[in-house]
């Protein structure tokens, strides 16, 4: 990640028209920023398409029903060999994520890259108050590395690694902080504590989940019923109060007793029996269970 302030503004210059791309509940509309040629919009729609869909297949339908995407044009850059080196949600005015784009790397590397299947994870929640932002950023760095594996992007050993090396980045991050105090310290002082905790939160809450239900029920599948239920959303949530919505979905409660568990503690949720749990290879990573 390289700070925004390397990046080119992203005026608005939309071209006449955007292309739309149609998904499971959802018209997706991308607009484009900067240098790109009509081959390389054509290719980068279908692979915004390929990382929406993993998104819309957690509960048959995309989130939310009008997302906007920016994507706009980057210069690779000595200090960032990221093809995707930034990306964020705006909701001001219906969801926006914005990419920016190395659009000099080939193809191939932007299936490779995790930042859209991050972006597009988020719009699974509601916006969620500043304070709990590990909340949301937990979830997205979780299913970054579970929609990529599920896609074939990457193998389910690759995922593996990766969602293991998030979380030791996290555990090792500000040790003395609890992610409700790394949050108030901000991004730019806690990173790794923020998103990595939270990703051990959704971990944690999957696999008891799949425990709990003999593998009938999953988070895939509660964040379908909070779909159903609660999005979208224009206002602002709590992030206890979105984890006792996702509790009042289930049966008993699991997000909750996770939170109070850990929100407050500093050091790092214990994942090494999460991570040896053979559900992660052979459920989470293959097959989503199905919705409702
Ligand atoms: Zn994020």
């Amino acid at each position: 990640m390289v700070t925004l302030s390397l990046l080119p503004d992203p005026v608005a210059s939309a071209t006449a028209e955007s292309p739309r791309i149609l998904l499971p509940g959802a018209v997706m509309e991308v607009r484009f920023t900067g240098d790109v040629s009509e081959r390389q919009a054509a290719a980068i729609v279908d692979w915004l398409r390929d990382a929406a869909n993993q998104v819309s297949a957690i509960s048959g339908t995309f989130p939310v029903p009008e997302p906007r995407v920016e994507v706009i044009a980057t210069p690779g850059t000595r200090w960032n060999r990221s093809p995707v080196p930034f990306g964020r949600v705006t909701r001001s005015g219906g969801e926006t994520v914005e990419l920016y784009v190395d659009v000099t790397r080939p193809i191939e590397d932007l299936y490779a890259d995790w930042t859209a299947s991050h972006e597009f994870s988020h719009l699974m929640l509601p916006r969620i108050h500043w304070r709990h932002r590990w909340i949301s950023e937990g979830f997205a760095s979780y299913y970054q590395n579970v929609l990529m594996t599920r896609a074939g992007h990457y193998s389910a050993n690759e995922g593996l690694r990766r969602l293991s090396a998030g979380l030791e980045r996290g555990r090792a991050s500000r040790p003395e902080l609890s992610p409700n105090a790394a949050a108030r310290q901000g991004i730019g002082r806690a990173r790794m504590k923020i998103y990595w905790s939270g990703a051990a939160l959704a971990l944690l809450a999957d696999l008891e989940i799949r425990e709990r239900s003999a593998g009938r029920d999953s988070l895939d599948a509660v964040l379908g019923r909070f779909q159903e239920c609660c999005l979208p959303s224009n206002r602002r949530w709590g992030g206890t109060e979105f984890l006792a919505r996702l509790d009042a979905l289930l049966d008993d409660p699991v997000f909750m007793p996770l939170y109070r568990q850990h929100a407050d503690e500093a050091g790092f949720p214990d994942v090494a029996a999460a991570l040896a749990n053979d559900r992660l290879r052979n459920e989470i990573f293959v097959v989503r269970t199905s919705p409702n």
